[in-house]
């Protein structure tokens, strides 16, 4: 028989459903699995008694035939979702010990399903980074090595805990959130599946804020099915967040069965970067290949203002980064450092004992750029640029019903490596971001491996609240790719 961990959500759902597992048998795994490869460092918190105690709740309710969509099926939360009672830290040590009096509406929506809470995950610290190595908690270890290289590597960020918990079988599942692909990047890294849903989609109501107007949960599953299943309960409307969409949550698991025939894939001329490695020039064709023999059409499009999206998330992220970080003040939330004198004295205290050198990097460029005199200069003009991108894609999506796109440059680096300049790091992001400035749904699906034996991913954009094509060219490229390789660091 299958090991517990190796099953995928939908697998652990249907042996649930057959009473050939039991909720605890499951989460037993799992927990026996984060015990086991704890040096990963995938989770900040993990909350034993919660799980098993979830686990008998489920159990009831299934022995009763009252199973709920979600009953019993193992999760992680990133750590920028608060949690009643669970310590809630954005990997900072501003919110160190900070544990929330409520529950985010995502992380809500998952627990009434029937989820089984196992704990909280490690992230780049506020969201800010592309290699889970600005955490206050200590980087996070991809489970995926190099061939004949045992160095650690990244597992990508800032979702790198979710990301690396999912690879290495800690978990059926996690919650992440995207800024500028903090949901597809780490999931191309680690050969799993990462879907960020149109802004609006899921509630940002209780998730720690990074920039409010780019900010998007997902999830991060092993299989595309798996991914639309989660998204499904982590969707719909909230009104204590006045950018929740008022839109239909579709059956995203119902739209997998309808295959590509006739759908419409556009291919961007301005993804392919001058010195891009050729292997993802290879992959990329491999998956205009893959879909063009699947029975969909394959365009070549263009979105003339690829080439500005990168500084303008650049401007736009921090500019929101350094207005929401400024309620970390050391008076009402988490950390307060008083070293005598006056209120200015506590702020300074805090916030430069509270913040890492990226997040201070982050508050000082926004505060730069929303500046008297500056203002027009960066941000305005950023914001302006964001509305031609936005245009891009709305001129595009009338020609095209999903475009394709590599998800990242290259595979995941090592430890250490990307790390002489930010901006070095900053490129990470340059095929996932566009995404957020439009607002757009976007997912990364493991489709191949590099040259060193590394996942690379694949990634499908469509148009706002149009997931269920997203999800459709994913499930195809997924089939397609027949994507089976395994982490070297897993349980079982
Ligand atoms: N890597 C990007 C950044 O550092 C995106 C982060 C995110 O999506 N949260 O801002």
């Amino acid at each position: 028989m299958t090991a517990p961990t190796d099953l995928t959500l939908a697998e652990a759902r249907a042996a649930l459903a057959a009473k050939r597992i039991s909720a605890k048998e499951l989460v037993e795994a799992h927990l026996a699995a984060i015990e086991k490869l704890k040096d990963l460092n995938a989770f900040i918190t993990v909350t034993p008694e919660r799980a098993l105690a979830d686990a008998a709740a489920a159990d009831a309710r299934i022995a009763k035939g009252e199973a709920r969509p979600l009953d019993g099926i193992p999760l992680a939360i990133k750590d920028l979702f608060c949690t009643t009672g669970i310590r809630s830290t954005a990997a900072s040590r501003i919110l160190g010990n900070f544990v929330p009096p409520y529950e985010s509406t995502v992380s809500a929506k998952l627990w009434a399903a029937g989820a089984v809470c196992l704990g909280k995950t490690n992230l780049d610290e506020f969201a800010m980074g592309s290699s889970n190595t600005t955490s206050a908690f200590g980087n996070v270890v991809n489970p995926w090595r190099r061939r004949g290289d045992n160095r650690d590597l990244v597992p990508g960020g800032s979702s790198g805990g979710s990301a690396a918990a999912v690879a290495a079988r800690l978990c059926l599942g996690a919650t992440a959130t995207d800024t500028g692909g903090s949901i597809r990047q780490p999931a191309a890294f680690t050969g799993t599946v990462g879907i960020k849903p149109t802004y609006g989609r899921c509630s940002r109501w209780g998730i720690v804020a990074f920039a409010s107007s780019l900010d998007q949960a997902g999830p991060i599953a092993r299989t595309v099915r798996d991914a639309a299943i989660l998204l499904r309960e982590m969707s719909g409307h909230d009104p204590k967040d006045s950018t929740s969409a008022d839109v239909a949550v579709p059956d995203f698991e119902a739209a997998l069965g309808q295959g590509v025939k006739g759908l419409r894939i556009g291919v961007p001329k301005e993804y392919r970067l001058d010195g891009m490695a050729p292997e993802i020039e290879a992959l990329w064709q491999q998956g205009i290949a893959w879909l063009k023999d699947a029975g969909a059409t394959i365009h070549d499009i263009s979105l003339p203002h690829t080439r500005y999206a990168l500084p303008t998330y650049y401007i736009v992220a921090p500019a929101e980064a350094s207005s929401n970080l400024a309620r970390y003040d050391g008076v009402r939330y988490g950390l307060r450092v008083e070293e005598g004198g006056d209120l200015d004295d506590l702020y300074e205290a805090t916030r430069g004992a509270g913040f890492g050198a990226e997040v201070r990097r982050r508050i000082l460029i926004g505060t730069y750029v929303l500046s008297a005199g500056y203002y027009d200069a960066y941000y305005l003009k950023a914001q302006k640029v964001r509305a031609l991108i936005q245009r891009d894609f709305d001129e595009a999506y009338k020609i095209v019903d999903a475009i394709l796109t590599p998800a990242t440059p290259s595979s995941a680096f090592a430890i250490g490596e990307k790390q002489d300049d930010p901006v070095t790091m900053y490129l990470n992001d340059v095929f996932t971001v566009p995404a957020n400035l439009a607002g757009l749904p976007g997912i990364s699906v493991p489709a191949g491996l590099d040259a060193s034996g590394l996942p690379l991913g694949l990634q499908v954009l469509g148009r706002a609240f149009d997931e269920e094509t997203v999800f459709r060219v994913a499930a195809a490229i997924e089939a397609a790719a027949g994507f089976d390789a395994l982490p070297q660091l897993r349980a079982a």
